[in-house]
């Protein structure tokens, strides 16, 4: 099949990613074997392919927004018939065993396996999951569209769960990428105001394309108290700005699995119970319930299509804020 292969972490300029032929992945035991129609381009790829996050499997295939048809099935599996439309997200495999598994939080598992960073991704033609960690895709949500849901929504969901925003609540975003671009029409659906704080003025126009009522640079100050934040962009000098534009009580959700030194706080900014939380992984009922909402809403997607001989480009164009949305690589 077609891959792009990293061999090892380098700056994207020097487009590290290696599109060439490899053999096809063989579906064993609970495993199947997804075509690869789309994959999402995620922020977390970028940190894959430049070493950010240290290299786990080498050489590796990224990609964790995966949406194909099963192909073939291993031979202990069940749930799904050949040609069914699924989903491949990040959180490949879990241990089922530990404190965390055991306890409905998956999502910090102390044993997990990671999709395109410690198992071969959806930067390919074919792609193995375990069958239970696959998630069926709702009917509606065309598969270029419905790839960056895999990541990017399900994070900004659980994301927007943990900031405990409530009906009628002002959230501010901070960074209007892919994962927001897609929160805020969940915030919307749950009458929330937005407020996007984005250093690129093309992210702050679609953020009012969207819906936002107010859009200004990362470190503005929005114009009213906020009584939630979510922080996308993997930049620590945020956390400070946003403390300052909450309300007393209220939460900053770190939404990014990297995330440069958060430099000292003034202990006024976090006083009054404000609350700084990251957000890690996600379980598979934030994803089953993400979906669903997303196909009710409906959620709608945008997305800059690259083909898949194009990966470093798209990584280039996420790394410089060029894309408006979500950048897809069409596989098909
Ligand atoms: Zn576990
Ligand atoms: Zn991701």
């Amino acid at each position: 099949m077609k891959a792009c292969l990293l061999r090892s972490p380098a700056r994207i300029e020097t487009h590290p990613l290696e599109f060439t032929e490899v053999p096809d992945p063989v579906a064993h035991g609970d495993q199947v074997q997804v075509r690869v129609a789309a994959c999402g381009v995620c922020r977390t790829d970028l940190h894959v392919v430049e070493g950010e996050l240290p290299p786990r499997k080498s050489p590796v295939i990224p990609g964790h927004q995966v949406v194909g048809r099963i192909e073939k099935t291993g031979e202990a599996t069940s749930r799904f018939h050949i040609g069914d439309r699924v989903g491949v997200a990040w959180l490949h495999r879990t241990c089922g065993v530990c404190d965390f598994c055991r306890s409905g939080k998956e999502n910090l598992c102390d044993n997990p396996t990671f999709t395109g960073y410690m198992e071969d991704g959806g930067y390919a033609e074919f792609i193995l999951a375990p069958e239970a960690f696959v998630y069926p895709i709702p009917e509606g949500l065309a598969d270029l569209h419905a790839a960056p849901l895999l990541c990017a929504g399900i994070i900004g969901f659980r994301s927007l769960r943990l900031s405990g925003v409530e009906a009628g609540g002002k959230l501010g975003l901070y960074g209007f990428g892919a994962a927001a671009h897609l929160a805020i029409q969940v915030a919307r659906h749950w009458n929330v105001s937005v407020y996007a704080m984005t250093r690129d003025v093309r992210h702050q126009k679609l953020a009012l394309e969207m819906g936002a009522v107010w859009a200004g640079g990362t470190v503005d100050e929005p114009p009213e108290k906020l009584d939630a934040a979510i922080v996308f962009a993997p930049a620590g000098e945020i956390v400070p700005a946003a403390l300052q534009a909450l309300k007393k009580g209220g939460t900053v959700a770190l939404g990014g699995i990297h995330m440069s030194p958060i430099p000292p706080l003034d202990y006024n900014l976090l006083y009054h119970e404000r609350v700084i939380r990251s957000v890690a992984n996600n379980t598979r009922q934030d994803g089953e319930d993400f979906l669903r909402l997303a196909a009710e809403i409906p959620i709608h997607t945008e997305t800059e299509v690259f083909p898949l001989r194009d990966a470093n480009r798209a990584l280039n164009s996420l790394k410089n804020d060029a894309i408006r949305g979500a950048a897809v690589l069409k596989v098909e």
